[in-house]
């Protein structure tokens, strides 16, 4: 089966509705060149309905994160999934390792979050991760199938047939430094044999995508790996010259 890509922009806490505008104009511009893959922006929350109105369709939005709980109520400071889908948002990431290691997020949380994304209609982009020293210490596959299998558990492996998964190493997110290609496209085999080992036809399916210092010049190179199916930009997904630049050696690999 041929899987689409998807280029998904991470703008973090980023952005200005003058600097969003400039940005969403020169996306705008391009984007009818890119019409064989998915292109996606997930600006920070207070943004959405406005980049949504500036996107009128042919460029996806998401969110960056949203309340793990599934109904309105006394939850100062939360977003409910059903809110970011009545503004347009057709994805939200969920456990960004900015999440785990910051705001405490551990794997049940992160389950809860992925389940209540889909309950509001939302695709989950779902982040696992190892931590340099977990490389280091040979960990890397007991945390990926740890972090992953976490949320197989709490919903099944079902629900991937409606969810993304990103591989990002943590020691490769904003640093500069990017897994080889060999690195990735071992790490994601290994994620889709997870999901294989219980549902061969949904890990063919499910979208795996890498992220982590992903730029213009070593795009091609991860992009073309059997196993990865788009990439989770964040630094080089505000600027329009680097994120489409991204996009073109996606679109070349496409297939479609
Ligand atoms: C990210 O935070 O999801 C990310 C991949 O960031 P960067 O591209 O800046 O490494």
């Amino acid at each position: 089966m041929s899987r689409r890509y998807l280029i998904a922009g991470n703008w973090k806490m980023n952005g200005s509705l003058s600097a969003n505008a400039v940005l969403l104009s020169e996306l705008s511009l391009k984007q009818d060149q890119y019409s064989g893959i998915d292109m996606l922006v997930c600006p920070p929350a207070p943004y959405l309905e406005s980049v949504g109105r500036q996107l009128g369709g042919g460029i996806l939005l998401g969110a960056q994160n949203l309340s793990d709980q599934t109904k309105a109520g006394a939850y100062t400071g939360e977003v409910l999934g059903e809110m970011l889908a009545e503004l347009g948002c057709r994805y939200v990431i969920v456990g960004h390792s900015e999440r785990r290691a910051l705001y405490g997020e551990d794997d049940a949380t992160v389950a809860r979050k992925f389940i209540a994304a889909q309950a509001s209609g939302l695709i989950p982009i779902l982040c696992v991760g190892e931590t340099l020293e977990e490389r280091e210490s040979d960990a890397t596959e007991a945390v990926l199938g740890r972090q992953l299998g976490a949320v197989v558990a709490a919903a099944g492996v079902g629900a991937f047939a409606k969810a993304v998964i990103a591989y990002e190493p943590v020691w490769a997110i904003g640093t500069g430094r990017t897994a080889t290609a060999e690195q990735a496209q071992a790490a994601h085999a290994f994620l889709r044999g997870q999901l294989a080992a219980q549902d061969a036809k949904i890990a063919n399916s499910t979208q795996l995508l890498y992220g982590g210092s992903v730029k213009a010049d070593n795009a091609a190179s991860l992009l073309s790996c059997d196993d990865v199916d788009g990439g989770l930009i964040g630094g080089a997904s505000l600027k329009a010259a680097d994120f489409l630049a991204i996009c073109a050696a996606a679109q070349a690999l496409s297939k479609n």
